[in-house]
């Protein structure tokens, strides 16, 4: 398994995409804004029938989704992949879009790239293309790489089709944006806190060594407990 990220962009936005060869087909989990082609940059990618799985279809983790031939995605964020949300590389905007709170509008930085990925690209053109969905995940469903598989677990909260991946064989979990080592997102267009409670209870219960996230560095059991029991606390009420 290789963590890539996508250059270029602001911390807010950097997701990781996890590639996990399999004997039968690769997996890769989430695909980044899709400013930076995949295709043309790491073509060995596609090499083996690739399979996007898209954890959730927020920018940062499905924009570069179109790219692929083998598209999974849970049955809730379907649309959203056939036609997505507008989106947008200033950030005020796209917090409107995505309904988040704007706080401190001062601190936000002009564009949510750091550099330009090429001469004459233009931020102002970015969107999300639609990409083809080849299989609509559900929870329980065995994604079957041959000589691996992950089960997919519903979990949402942050959006409604937000997935983890359980690898159960290496106990790694794969969590998107439902769990990582930073402030979660549940006040947001589409997303639901007491939905996201019992999901965090559910995924505390499984057996897990090590979590590989959406954002950030990867961590084991022991940090999955302490940040999934300081949300709960977070939101006891809930
Ligand atoms: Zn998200």
């Amino acid at each position: 398994m290789t963590k890539l990220t996508e250059p270029h962009l602001s911390g807010l936005v950097s997701a990781n995409l996890w590639w996990i060869r399999g004997q039968r087909h690769d997996v890769v989990v989430d695909t980044g804004l899709g400013v930076s082609s995949i295709r043309q940059h790491l073509p060995e990618v596609f090499a083996h029938d690739a399979l996007a799985v898209i954890s959730h279809t927020h920018l940062d983790h499905a924009g570069g989704a179109h790219e692929f031939a083998h598209v999974a995605v849970h049955g809730l964020e379907a649309g959203a992949m056939a036609s997505p949300p507008p989106a947008s590389l200033h950030p005020r905007t796209e917090m409107e879009l995505l309904g988040l709170a704007i706080s401190d509008a001062d601190a936000l930085p002009d564009s949510l790239l750091e550099a330009l990925p090429r001469v004459n690209y233009d931020p102002a053109t970015y969107a999300v293309r639609p990409a083809t969905v080849t299989r609509v995940l559900g929870d329980g469903d065995v994604i079957d790489l041959g000589d691996r598989r992950l089960r997919v677990v519903h979990s949402p909260g942050h959006t409604p089709g937000s997935i983890v991946l359980l690898d159960e064989d290496l106990r790694w979990l794969y969590t998107g944006d439902v769990i990582y080592d930073g402030p979660l997102f549940d006040e947001m267009l589409g997303a639901d806190i007491p939905s996201y409670v019992a999901s965090m209870r559910r995924l505390l219960d499984l057996d897990v060594v090590v979590v590989h996230p959406g954002h950030d560095e990867s961590f084991g059991a022991e940090r999955l407990h302490e940040l999934g029991e300081a949300y709960l606390g977070l939101r006891a009420d809930y």
